[in-house]
């Protein structure tokens, strides 16, 4: 039997397992840092496949590493696994998790024979917009060793190569002073109004940005009653461009705008956050080709997607991920039109048989290109080599 036999054989013994595990982490949706359940429910299938685990990795207890195999090629699978405030999964990364967990046992199954060290990877809090696990974990040494990293995300539709964009979350606090908005509103310093001229300044700057840049936000804090002028705001914003270099140059005039507000109406502002941005997706070509041999191999082909394949889409830390590893981050469709991600309707559809399919489709995907890339000389001398030479 050849090595992704072997691997489809191992998967199909686990599958229901695997769709039972990801219906139970979409029944229990956690925020990111917050994912104690999730978490342990990854780790503990993986521990009872034989792989040796790590909890609560790199001071976040959340995060955990699990491997198996002994090969010189060390390939690391992401499992994310938070879902969003509100909406529950509504991101699928209760597929992601569930697909990692299938793809390294099945790999798991001929790591030896091909060379193969597995790791997944338990990455938590991806939705979060600054400082997110996967940005900690690369900071503090979880990635030292590996020679490529891969994950497969759910989408509407399957797509190989997603432009992914760089991002940067960070929240605005305006300060003013209370007083009665009627009997002493001259007495009144009033920091809605601050975040009032900002989003206005915000409105007016979108004409002399990157046609490719977004600028979007909440307010979270706008005042506690009509009649008491507001001396506390708050708003959570996202800047995203193509790249990191390009957000760098849209990032100030941003600031400036939130300045402005403050200027205008003698309030104080703080910005926090927006200190670890999420980086451009950088997909390793090669890496990507064997994905789509597999993918096809299995009767899930690519789309022509048109103007999708370009348009700017999402942002993810697996970006920060792809600047110091080799990685490949596909989507797959889970047949959801009209529904898209970070809606209800996308939730509901992440435990239909058509995301049961994806998860097994994208976990033996995944399987066998770690496979591919163990059999493969040329691509195999380069991976190792990127990884000694950094
Ligand atoms: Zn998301
Ligand atoms: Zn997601």
């Amino acid at each position: 039997m050849d090595a992704k036999t072997a691997a489809q054989e191992r998967f199909g013994e686990i599958r229901s397992e695997l769709v039972a595990l990801s219906h139970r982490l979409h029944a229990h949706p956690e925020l990111g840092f917050e994912e104690e359940k999730s978490a342990a429910w990854v780790a503990e299938r993986l521990d009872a496949a034989g792989f040796a685990v790590k909890r609560g990795i790199c001071d976040l207890p959340t995060a955990f590493i699990a491997s198996a195999g002994r090969g010189p090629l060390h390939v690391a699978i992401c499992a994310e696994y938070d879902a969003l405030p509100g909406i529950g999964h509504a991101c699928g990364h209760n597929i992601i998790a569930a697909m990692a967990v299938g793809a390294a046992i099945a790999a798991a199954r001929v790591a030896d024979e091909v060379g193969l060290t597995l790791s997944v990877i338990g990455t938590p809090a991806e939705e979060v917009g600054n400082a997110s696990g996967k940005i900690l974990l690369l900071e503090r040494g979880a990635f030292q060793g590996i020679h490529a990293a891969m994950m497969v995300h759910p989408a509407p539709f399957d797509m190989l190569a997603a432009k992914i964009i760089a991002a940067s979350m960070f929240e605005v606090h305006y300060t003013g002073k209370e007083s009665h908005a009627s009997a002493f509103p001259e007495l009144g310093i009033n920091a809605a109004d601050a975040l009032t001229v900002a989003q206005t300044a915000v409105g007016l700057i979108r004409q002399h940005i990157r046609s490719t840049d977004r600028i979007h936000g909440i307010v979270t804090q706008g005042g506690d009653a009509p009649n008491v002028v507001p001396a506390h705001t708050r708003a959570k914003y996202i800047i995203r461009s193509e790249t990191l270099e390009q957000l760098n140059e849209l990032r100030p005039k941003v600031y400036r705008c939130f300045g402005a507000g403050a200027v205008a109406t003698n309030t104080k502002v703080r910005i926090t956050g927006g200190d670890k941005p999420y980086a451009e997706m950088r997909h390793d070509a090669a890496m990507a080709a064997l994905y789509r041999r597999n993918s096809e191999a299995l009767g899930r082909p690519f789309p022509n997607l048109g103007e999708w394949e370009t348009r700017p889409t999402g942002s993810t830390d697996m970006g920060n991920v792809s600047l110091a590893v080799p990685s490949i981050h596909p989507m797959i469709g889970i047949d959801s039109l009209p529904a898209v991600n970070h809606q209800p309707e996308f939730a509901a559809h992440c435990v239909t048989p058509a995301a049961d399919k994806a998860l097994a489709d994208g976990a033996l995907a995944m399987a066998w290109t770690a496979i591919d890339l163990a059999t493969d000389p040329s691509l195999r001398a380069r991976l190792t080599a990127a990884r000694e030479g950094a």
